[in-house]
């Protein structure tokens, strides 16, 4: 089980603030010395509620070994302003 913390974030068109929530999807797994190593990815697309402006973001995540966040990173890859903003999420994995 995975919990993910909404992100914040500024839209580069207007300033406003942005809030994000993300929705982690399990990629693919490989089997490395200490267990699994597993990938999760999420799409999302936020619009600005005050300019309308649209930003496509990515976020990626990685696990290992089991139950540890490895690594973690948004990227935006759609954003008309150019200088929109996402902070990361907190990650957590919780066994079931
Ligand atoms: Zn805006």
């Amino acid at each position: 089980m995975i919990i993910v913390t909404k992100s914040e974030g500024t839209c580069g068109k207007c300033g406003a603030k942005l809030e994000v929530e993300w929705d982690l999807d399990w990629v693919h797994s490989y089997e490395k010395d200490m267990g699994l190593n597993s990938y999760y990815e999420s799409d999302v697309q936020v619009v600005c509620e005050k300019c309308g402006n649209v930003i496509a973001a990515k976020l990626y995540a990685s696990e290992y070994p089991e139950g540890t966040l490895e690594n973690s990173k948004v990227t935006i890859e759609g954003d008309a302003s150019g200088k929109s903003t996402l902070e990361k999420p907190n990650i957590e994995f919780y066994d079931l």
